[in-house]
């Protein structure tokens, strides 16, 4: 469909193209050299001597940094449920029990009240989530954790780039895991990264993601791997290829152009919606903040009518999120207040940087038609 207003795409130049070609042509397309240098690109970028480790997806970078903390079997995670599925899939993958908690009305993050209330003497971490790219109370969640002796994995898929407290998301907290994939604030065609000061995670991230196999990345980076090894934990094949990491590595690059006009988009939204009747934004400061997603929330059930009227001008919409405690197989038999009353009212707008100001007066426009009938 031609004019098709997509919710969210890839933005891929020649330069992208340019650098895979350059790694086909080496006729080396495992992890390498490349892999090595995007896994340094970003802990310059990060800054304050983090640890990077780049792997193939973002749910893989969260499943290996539960895993990494010994968590497994019997053991239980605090999550709030407005997540992408991924988050939970990442800790039920371990064996672990994702424990749902609620969200707070103003960023969509997690309300550490509610999941204070949540802790048992199974509980190992909480994994907060950085809702549309925000972080909202994560200082209340370090102190909660700390008080608990429990480990903090942060869900920052949606946060790259971003300031928080003058440094980037990343450069503090206890374990932090970046999605690379083709929607992402910055992608690697499909990727991920766990980010850490702990030695001993990254390294227990290194070997899991190629099968466990000790100190084998040293050897793939000059391009050899290891004959003779040992083995003792479950690793996976989760390693991220050089295609990608070159992919990656001119993404990187292209951050602050894709900043501006992210930025830019979203404070033209708030602007334009800003008058509007029964339309709430999220409180989020966008500059600190480079937003992923642009969810609205739309109140007195008028989200379905104005979701159609998007839809019947070709316009892309999303819902972020179901929540994952309504799902069987993450269902504990509660319920949690807040998060079903953004689900029932929420619809993400169209932002990436293709998305045009004049599309943006349209969709608004449609919007504020929807409330005026
Ligand atoms: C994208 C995303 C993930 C998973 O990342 P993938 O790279 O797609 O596996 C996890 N959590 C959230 C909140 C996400 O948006």
């Amino acid at each position: 469909m031609k004019n098709l207003v997509r919710l969210s795409k890839s933005v891929i130049g020649e330069k992208e193209i340019a650098a895979v070609t350059q790694i086909l042509q080496k006729e080396f397309l495992g992890m390498g050299p490349e892999v090595q240098a995007f896994e340094n690109d970003l802990a310059v970028f990060i800054g304050d001597n983090r640890q990077v480790v780049c792997v193939n997806t973002g749910t893989a970078a969260l499943h290996l940094a539960v895993q990494a903390c010994g968590i497994g079997p019997g053991d239980e995670v605090i999550i709030p449920s407005l997540t992408y599925l991924a988050s939970y899939q990442a800790i039920s993958a371990t064996g672990a029990t994702p424990v749902s908690c609620d969200v707070l009305l103003e960023t969509g993050t997690i309300d550490p009240e509610d999941a204070a209330k949540r802790i048992t003497p199974r509980t190992r971490a909480i994994m907060p989530v950085h809702y549309a790219s925000g972080w909202g109370r994560l200082e209340q969640v370090y102190d909660l954790a700390q008080k608990h002796g429990l480990r903090v994995i942060e869900d920052a898929a949606h946060a790259f780039g971003g300031i928080y407290k003058g440094r980037r998301v990343g450069a503090s907290g206890d374990i932090v895991c970046f999605s690379f994939d083709g929607i992402k604030n910055i992608t690697s065609g499909e990727g991920g990264a766990v980010v850490t000061a702990d030695p001993q995670i990254a390294e227990y991230v290194r070997d899991a993601r190629l099968l466990g196999v000790q100190k084998d990345t040293e050897k793939r980076y000059a391009r050899e791997r290891s004959w003779e090894f040992d083995v003792t934990i479950q690793g996976w094949r989760f390693h991220m290829s050089d295609i990608m990491a070159a992919i990656g590595r001119v993404q990187l690059k292209r951050l602050e152009e894709f900043t501006t006009i992210r930025v830019r988009l979203a404070k033209n939204y708030a602007r334009l919606l800003k008058e509007i009747p029964n339309i709430r934004l999220l409180n989020i400061e966008y500059g600190p903040v480079i937003p992923h997603i642009f969810p609205i929330f739309i109140g007195q059930d008028k989200r379905d009518k104005v979701r159609q009227a998007l839809i019947d001008n070709n316009i892309q919409c999303g819902i972020h999120y179901k929540p994952n405690h309504l799902l069987s197989r993450y269902n504990l038999g509660y319920s949690l207040p807040v998060t079903e009353k953004l689900y029932q009212e929420t619809l993400t707008l169209p932002l990436h940087p293709d998305v045009t100001e004049e599309q943006q007066e349209k969709i608004c426009d449609i919007i504020r038609q929807c409330g005026d009938r």
